[in-house]
């Protein structure tokens, strides 16, 4: 564009002003002339003016009306309007349009969250004011007369392929994300299913372990204050569990926990020193805050388990409903003989896997029939999470 419009000028500024002078002023376009292509950096003097037009350019072309406004309300316009295009927003001067992105960003965030908040309260209880303000440590709450929905592991109805479960269930329980023991929705992708159980695959202290290397303590023994009492029994898609009535406690270091329902798995969730039990008895227990307490009770094969036969013997005709027993259960049977126990802090062993549950393992087994431990299987041929790690925890190891 120089050469032409200097070749231009510089014939007529010849003729005009004579030679003398004319080289001089051709002397100066030449040097212009000359300059322009010649310079060390063609480019740079191509790109120089186009940071201080384009910008403005695109203002003008987007936005005619806003050719004024400092360019950070502009931009913060565009912003708001467009869901933060990056173009508009951080063109001319980022320092403080970037500031105005985060708090844009941050609106975003609290906007998911809410959301994801307000599905969480949905899914256990709405009522507990606790639940949002502390995320990480947070107790286990449920509300009295619902502790059927405690999930340990009752939940949603599983889509595992056994014998037992090739339909999903009508969800009985008003789940609607399906987690099983195996395939796709087993326990390597429980935290990915759904943001609330995140803690599956992220907590530090999750549940169960292989107890092992536990410091040899004195414990405090457990005060059991267990009574004959009523129970319903249902098959909640995971487990067989009893629903016990109220008036069942323990005692331990002077706190109180109610008995709320107990459960099984097959094989056994915990490990002793590697050994894994032909199943388990897991009693859940909570305090008034809501915190959980569950003793767990490991079964071998052997003799006939009088109390427990009285939970097969009321085994519900269909999943998800609630089958009265028509005898009550003395779950003083259920407890071994010796009640040294191990004790640790761990979470549920079933989805959300919630944490700051305290763990009590009696170390003496109970005993089931190989008739009773069949029929289990019949149902559940394998419900046990796999063993996490104990990550440098506390183990108590009572003698
Ligand atoms: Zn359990």
């Amino acid at each position: 564009m120089l050469a032409p419009l200097s070749a231009r000028l510089a014939k007529p500024l010849v003729l005009a002003l004579g030679l003398a002078w004319g080289m001089g002023v051709f002397a100066v376009e030449g040097r212009v002339q000359t300059e322009s292509p010649s310079t060390a950096a063609p480019a740079a003097s191509d790109d120089a003016p186009e940071p201080d037009i384009r910008p403005h350019l695109r203002e003008l072309i987007h936005k005619p009306e806003r050719r004024l406004p400092p360019v950070e309300s502009a931009s913060r316009e565009a912003g708001k309007g467009e869901k933060v295009k990056p173009g508009a927003a951080a063109a001319p001067s980022a320092p403080v349009s970037m500031a105005e992105l985060r708090d844009l960003i941050d609106e975003k965030i609290a906007e998911v969250r809410a959301k994801q908040a307000a599905a969480a309260v949905l899914k256990i209880e709405a009522k507990s004011p606790k639940r949002k303000s502390s995320a990480h440590v947070r107790p286990v709450t449920y509300p009295r007369g619902k502790e059927a929905s405690i999930p340990t592991p009752a939940g949603a109805p599983r889509v595992s392929s056994d014998k037992h479960g090739k339909h999903d269930l009508p969800e009985p329980l008003g789940h609607e994300v399906h987690w099983a023991y195996s395939g796709d929705t087993g326990p390597e992708s429980w935290g990915m299913l759904k943001p609330e159980y995140r803690q599956c695959m992220l907590g530090k202290r999750q549940s169960p372990i292989d107890i092992r290397d536990g410091i040899p303590v004195q414990l405090d023994p457990i005060q059991f204050d267990y009574h004959p009492t009523k129970f319903r029994v249902i098959d909640n898609g995971h487990t067989i569990q009893a629903n016990v009535d109220p008036g069942n406690s323990i005692t331990i270091l002077g706190k109180r926990y109610e008995l709320v329902q107990f459960h099984f798995h097959r094989p056994s969730e915990e490990r002793i020193n590697g050994k894994q039990y032909d199943m388990d008895v897991h009693l859940v227990h909570k305090d008034a805050e809501g915190h959980l307490a569950v003793i767990a009770i490991l079964v071998e094969q052997g003799n006939t388990h009088p109390a427990l036969q009285l939970v097969w013997n009321a085994l519900p005709l269909e999943k998800g409903i609630e089958q009265a027993s028509s005898v009550p259960i003395d779950l003083n049977q259920i407890l071994p003989e010796h009640k040294q126990y191990v004790t640790y802090m761990g979470s549920l062993t079933t989805p959300p896997c919630t944490e700051g549950v305290l763990w009590m393992v009696m170390k003496q087994p109970a005993q089931m029939s190989r008739e009773q431990i069949g029929i289990f299987s019949r149902m559940y041929q394998m419900n046990a999470r796999p063993v996490q790690s104990a990550q440098g925890r506390m183990i108590k190891d009572g003698q």
